[in-house]
């Protein structure tokens, strides 16, 4: 039997900073297990072609049940499997959010997991070149460019201004000092390169003697055995293999593997497991459930004849978190400007056209994933719940209507002829329809298996799954709440943390 101190599930954005960290001390040794292979096609490292791997053989291609917020449809649900996550196959947009919600964690019992408890942890994930290393990293292992277009690319500079004038701040940095206003992306791209979080962690770190790849190796089920997780089942390439955990198992499978590979291994609500057939380890009501993820809808200009040479491309470039004015707390919606058409399929859009894209990125709807079946090879059932909750509703209309404020603005008539979509929706109740046939997500999901102190939390403040001994969780599940903003930083420092509690 082979045994290892530390055996580490899932090689995604967490995976791969865990299992880099936890190997850099030369005596404890580190397994690896990732479901996907620890490559993929060449797409996967060019920039421009992310959207080519939804639906290829390194993602996993799940669905949504059917969501009442997009009219009864299912939406599409691509997580990446293969080394690196779903950071090998995501947009490559690296941003924090607002510090309010981390701070939402400490205030919801999550001590320790503030914004200036995880600043320390986002900078010491990142490398940034001319900004302020008072609050942004220089050398971490996660280099970042930044996506100010060249003075050619006057488009996007007319959007930001326009949001500026109509009345949102601007931020020389979303990252830095000033997350709220109108800014440019940071992006893990590097020499032109995808950058993910195995290229940056892991890739430079292979070779440790201490360290252990096993790729294409499903884990089925968790070895709980006394109260105490001693290791984990896998099936690769067809065969069963086990590997066993010294000190302990950490799960970084993300926020649908981890509360899935709890509860077909016995943790998770018993009211779900028994009918199922599952002997239940650990009654914890919280696995699964909490899952929050960001709904987005387009707001879709064509493209003049004079914009038609800047709609190419494929990733946004200027980013604005703003007040919606429709919530309370923080900045609400995320509005972002991208030089393509990018919306639903169920839109008739030409392709000759620019878009703001609405995220509401502090929804107050809450989702789950529960199982369908007690095998792991079974997809199981996600439902985000998108717009469940009426304020969501409104944030996302307040947004649309800022996006069509800003596209309208003056300084970009020359940019477009007239907005597309929503186009002739006005009155509330088509454009209640116009989001729900346009919803779409940012791929965001998180608090499947949360931090917290409360009956409902999976994991305490130490990321240990609670009435379980050797297990912790250390991935986007843990979030108590999700932050207002892509989550793979968020991620990253999450991982960051958890691997200065483990060693
Ligand atoms: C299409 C898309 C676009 C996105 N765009 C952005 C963006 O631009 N910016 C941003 O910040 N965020 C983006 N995200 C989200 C971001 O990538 C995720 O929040 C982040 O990668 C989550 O990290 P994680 O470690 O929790 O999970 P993941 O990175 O998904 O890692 C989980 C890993 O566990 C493996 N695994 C799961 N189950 C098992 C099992 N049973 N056995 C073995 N291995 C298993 C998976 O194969 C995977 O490699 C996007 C996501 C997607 C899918």
């Amino acid at each position: 039997m082979r045994i290892y101190d530390y055996v580490i599930v899932g090689g995604g954005t967490a995976g791969s900073v865990l299992a880099s960290r936890l190997s850099e001390n030369p005596s404890a040794s580190v397994l690896l297990i990732e479901a996907g292979p620890a490559d993929g096609p060449e797409a996967m490292h060019d920039p421009a072609r992310w959207l080519d791997l939804q639906g290829s053989g390194i993602d996993w291609s799940f669905e949504t049940v059917p969501q009442p917020g997009s009219g009864g449809s299912r939406i599409a649900y691509p997580r990446g499997k293969v080394l690196g996550g779903s950071s090998a196959i995501n947009a490559m947009v690296h941003l924090r959010g607002h510090h309010s919600s981390y701070d939402a964690w400490a205030a919801a019992g999550a001590a320790g997991w503030g914004y200036t408890d995880l600043l320390p942890f986002l900078m010491r994930s990142e490398t940034t070149a001319g900004r302020d290393p008072e609050v942004r990293g220089t050398s971490g292992p996660m280099r970042l460019i930044q996506l100010e277009p060249g003075p050619d690319a006057t488009l996007m500079r007319d959007i930001r201004e326009a949001t500026h004038a109509a009345g949102f701040p601007l931020t020389d940095d979303p990252n830095g000092r000033q997350q709220e206003g109108a800014g440019w992306l940071d992006m893990t791209i590097h020499d032109g390169r995808r950058q993910s979080a195995a290229d940056a962690y892991l890739e430079p770190n292979l070779a440790r003697r201490n360290l252990t790849l096993l790729s294409d190796a499903l884990v089925t089920r968790l070895d709980i055995t006394e109260g105490r997780c001693r290791g984990v089942h896998y099936v690769r390439h067809g065969e069963p293999g086990y590997v066993a955990a010294e000190s302990e198992v950490v799960l970084a499978a993300g926020a649908i593997g981890s509360p899935q590979l709890l509860m077909v291994s016995g943790v998770g609500p018993a009211r779900q497991l028994r009918p199922l057939d599952i002997d239940v380890v650990a009654d914890l009501p919280g696995v699964g459930a909490n899952l929050q993820d960001h709904p987005m809808t387009s707001v879709l200009f064509q493209a003049s004849e004079a914009a038609l040479p800047t709609v190419r491309g494929g990733y946004a470039a200027m980013v604005a978190l703003l007040h919606s004015g429709a919530g309370s707390g923080g900045p609400d919606i995320q509005l972002a400007a991208q030089n393509i058409r990018y919306t639903s399929s169920a839109l008739d859009a030409p392709a000759d056209a620019y878009t703001i894209s609405v995220s509401v990125v502090t929804p107050d709807s809450r989702g789950s994933v529960r199982l369908a079946a007690s095998d792991l090879t079974v997809p199981p059932l996600i439902d985000p719940g998108y717009l469940t909750e009426e304020r969501d509703v409104r944030r996302i209309l307040a947004g649309v209507e800022i996006a069509r404020t800003i596209g309208a603005d003056s300084s970009l008539k020359r940019w477009n002829d007239g907005e597309l979509f929503p186009g002739a929706a006005r009155d509330p109740r088509s454009l209640a329809d116009y989001v729900r046939r346009s919803l779409q997500t940012f791929y965001h999901p998180v608090g499947t298996c949360r931090i917290g102190v409360d009956a409902g939390a999976v994991v305490d403040v130490e990321l240990r799954v609670r009435g379980v001994a050797g297990l912790r969780v250390a991935d986007a599940s843990v979030m108590p709440s999700i932050v207002s903003a892509n989550t793979n930083a968020a991620v990253l420092a999450i991982a960051e943390r958890a691997a200065e509690l483990i060693g």
